[in-house]
């Protein structure tokens, strides 16, 4: 169980389970001979992906952060990934029904985070997985959802969020909003053109102060003040082991960009101490990213 105090926040890191990666899919142009000292990998060159969804208590909001793969998947894509399926389990083992979220948050659409946000009922309805929550989603991702490239058409299930756009149970995000007090999105573009980071602000005086997004604390830069924020980075860093500006996903959209948003996310993140969750590392679901002795950075796990 993976669970801390953020300030006047609790958060806690909920699993859908894991699920097989091609590791060349996973690491894109770096070589095997170096991904394969950081990450195992199998007879079939797969490694081993998690789906790590964040749960933020605010005291007065319980906000889930990403749903994981979900029950949907089409039987050819279960040969590939197979059925993880674990994440309201693993929230009824934790105490938490379905009724008790407030907020589901998506960093973008692709069918692993945004696999839980709808069930089929038992009359083949398509129905929130979350009866009473709002969910929100980046408006750009939406829309290119509906129209995708060849290159990632296959990584979009509408039934995980169309049924709620009609509904108007999800709203669409340009990126930059403040949710709830405290928590906030900024667009980390790279991975998808509008993947969002999710941005948690559990202190005093982060959350008294204005909203924390980039553009509006540039002077706050280098100072390490606020180590009672968080980020849900997605799949900008969706491990330890692409912690480095270079290591980015094969599946990255737009890997140059990639690299920018990482450079503009550390640059925060690593002088404010910000901890840092991330999305598909099997084994560790946040830590810090800090410097070592040398310049490198490194994933610092937390005490
Ligand atoms: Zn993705």
């Amino acid at each position: 169980m993976y669970r801390l105090t953020l300030g006047d926040f609790e958060l806690s890191i909920f699993s859908d389970g894991t699920y097989p990666l091609d590791g060349g899919a996973f690491f894109g142009v770096v070589p095997k001979v170096m991904w394969s000292k950081k990450v195992a990998v199998d007879e079939r060159n797969y490694c081993t992906a998690g789906l790590n969804s964040l749960l933020i208590r605010t005291g007065t909001e319980t906000v889930l952060v990403e749903t994981g793969m979900g029950n949907k998947l089409s039987e050819r894509m279960r040969k590939f990934y197979g059925q993880p399926g674990q994440l309201l389990d693993n929230l009824s083992a934790g105490g938490v029904a379905p009724e008790d979220i407030d907020i589901v948050i998506n960093s973008h659409l692709h069918f692993d985070h945004c696999g839980w946000n709808t069930v089929r009922d038992k009359n083949g309805k398509m129905v929130p997985t979350f009866p009473r929550a709002k969910y929100y989603a980046p408006l750009g991702e939406w829309e290119y959802a509906r129209r995708p490239s060849e290159r990632d058409a296959i990584s979009f299930i509408s039934d995980n969020y169309d049924p709620l756009v009609r509904s108007g149970q999800m709203t669409l995000l340009k990126g930059g909003e403040e949710i709830v007090p405290g928590i906030s999105v900024k667009t980390f573009p790279g991975h998808t053109a509008h993947m969002l980071g999710i941005i948690i602000a559990g202190g005093h005086d982060a959350r008294h102060s204005q909203n924390p997004h980039f553009s509006q604390r540039q002077g706050e830069v280098g100072h390490p003040a606020s180590s009672s924020n968080a980020c849900y980075i997605s799949d900008l860093i969706p491990t330890t082991a692409h912690i480095d500006l270079t290591w980015g996903m094969g599946f990255d959209l737009y890997p140059l960009q990639t690299i920018d948003s990482k450079k503009q996310y550390y640059a925060r993140a690593i002088s404010e101490r910000w901890l840092t969750v991330f999305t598909h590392d099997p084994k560790i679901p946040w830590a810090y990213v800090e410097h070592d002795e040398t310049g490198k950075m490194i994933a610092r796990g937390v005490a």
